[in-house]
């Protein structure tokens, strides 16, 4: 077991430029991320700030051969409890990192440092005349390594994907210090495995990644934005099928929001209901075009259709870009529960295949109201995409929460999703993960760790 002396010979390694004693490190700041906090008592053993990705090769290749456990850190944004360390450790943090080294403009591609904001690569990409599409709540902190590491999603995955979708190269530094760079910069390159992937969505358990080339986008011209009223699931699916016939690609948002969502998104929040309450679920629909002289016409053409064979019940399309900032509040209220008195809550962030939303909300429902009457839930999400959030609120005494994560996350397996849609699995959510992978999966990543970290060095008690 590594103790605090272990870390001298890592300053006498790599110098105290890059590696502080635990005295010298801002505890607090490295040790909870949005959700968790480390356990009580916990000692760090130190933390690392390297600038290079040899620096980084160098503290790995030394915390393997002395049995020093590390963990990696990015922005400290995650949602999972990922790069919270739950046992005394070298904190690795990347935030030194942070250089933009390339934009190309002729691949769409832009080369960065693990430690670059998520906000500071947006910027860069609208700078050069493109869009980069990856968007959440934490864009000014979350790093784009961090981004990776959780295959981040969003609000625009059902346009332009996940973080895996926009990564073309990846270069990272394994559990023994061996540096792999694969800053591939092309669309096409099946020469063999894909590296890259091993580090995509991983959360620091198989390597540590220290510079990304990702995609750039064209910019869209225009945004059509509106909020219809549907009576049920099967009408949001008629919907879905209808935006995604005759919108094509540019559907770039499709948010439903049932009954108790959108009653806390409006009135709770004293905001009056753009469509009246009076509905079974409420669909945000936005399309990014290309076309200003006819892609509202067609938006609203479609939603037309749609009324006019009764799926939509009541609608209203946005006209200004305050219209717009007013519809997508509603849809991020989520950033005001606290003051809407739906707190505190228990948030499940889930898949299910998009066929099957409405029967898993059926059958969740009986299940956790039957098992503790008086229960509160509220649904919302991507569901374009298979995502799913739900939202109870934590009432004292009235469940214990692994009860509840056990009874909601068993119901996800019935209806073979994902226990994790976007937020990975961390900490919080490794107990559950059986729900979603056959002992041959899990199987398999546990080879997969003991080959690239036969020590179990690298984010120790996380994902698998
Ligand atoms: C307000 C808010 C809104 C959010 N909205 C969304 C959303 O809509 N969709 C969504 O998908 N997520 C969302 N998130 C969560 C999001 O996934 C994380 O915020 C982000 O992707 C993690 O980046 P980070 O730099 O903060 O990573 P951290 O939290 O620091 O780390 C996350 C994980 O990645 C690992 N890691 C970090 N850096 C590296 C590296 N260089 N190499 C290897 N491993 C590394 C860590 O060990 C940890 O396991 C939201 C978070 C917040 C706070």
């Amino acid at each position: 077991m590594a103790d605090a002396n272990a870390i001298d010979g890592l300053i006498a390694e790599v110098g105290t430029d890059i590696v502080k004693r635990a005295d010298e490190v801002d505890f607090a700041r490295h040790t909870r991320d949005f959700t968790t906090t480390a356990p009580e008592g916990l000692e760090l053993l130190g933390a690392a700030y390297p600038r290079t990705t040899e620096d980084v090769s160098r503290v790995l290749a030394y915390c393997n051969a002395h049995g020093i456990p590390v963990q990696p850190q990015g922005g400290m944004t995650g949602l999972a409890g990922g790069g919270v360390p739950q046992a005394p450790c070298l904190i690795l943090s990347l935030e030194r990192m942070r250089a933009i080294e390339e934009v190309d403009t002729a691949a769409a591609s832009i080369t960065a440092q693990a430690g670059v904001p998520l906000e500071m690569i947006q910027n860069a990409a609208d700078d050069a005349g493109f869009l980069f599409p990856l968007d959440l709540g934490g864009r000014g902190t979350a790093q784009i390594a961090g981004n990776a590491s959780t295959n981040a999603g969003g609000n625009r995955v059902l346009r332009y994907g996940m973080m895996r979708d926009l990564v073309l190269g990846v270069e990272a530094v394994l559990a023994d210090g061996t540096i792999i760079s694969s800053l591939n910069k092309m669309l096409k390159n099946n020469a063999g495995y894909d590296i890259k992937q091993l580090f995509l969505g991983t959360e620091g358990t198989l390597g540590v990644i220290t510079r990304l080339v990702v995609r750039m986008f064209p910019k869209p011209l225009t945004v059509c934005t509106g909020l219809v009223a549907v009576d049920d699931y099967l009408g949001v699916l008629d919907l879905l099928n209808r935006c995604k016939a005759g919108l094509g690609g540019t559907l770039s948002a499709f948010e439903a929001m049932w009954p108790e969502f959108y009653h806390l998104g409006t009135v709770a929040l004293d905001r009056r209901p753009p469509v009246e309450e009076a509905y079974g679920i409420y669909v945000l629909v936005e399309m990014m075009g290309s076309d200003p002289d006819n892609d509202q016409e067609r938006f609203e053409s479609v939603i037309a259709g749609a009324m006019d064979d009764g799926v939509v019940r009541d609608a209203i399309i946005s006209k200004s870009a305050k219209d717009t900032a007013d519809l997508w509040a509603i849809r991020d209220c989520p950033g005001e529960f606290i003051r809407a008195g739906w707190w505190p809550q228990i948030a499940f962030d889930v898949s299910i295949p998009v066929g099957e939303i409405g029967a898993f909300i059926t059958e969740c429902e009986a299940r956790v109201k039957a098992r503790w009457p008086g229960i509160a839930t509220m649904y919302f999400g991507h569901v374009a995409d298979s995502n799913l959030h739900l939202s109870i609120r934590h009432d004292e005494g009235l469940f214990d929460v692994h009860e509840l994560d056990e009874e909601v996350y068993a119901t996800v397996g019935k209806f073979k999703g994902s226990i994790s849609a976007e937020h990975g699995i961390g900490t919080t959510k490794r107990p559950y993960l059986h729900h979603s992978r056959s002992e041959a999966e899990l199987a398999l990543m546990r080879r997969l760790k003991a080959a690239l970290d036969p020590n179990g060095t690298l984010n120790p008690g996380k994902v698998i």
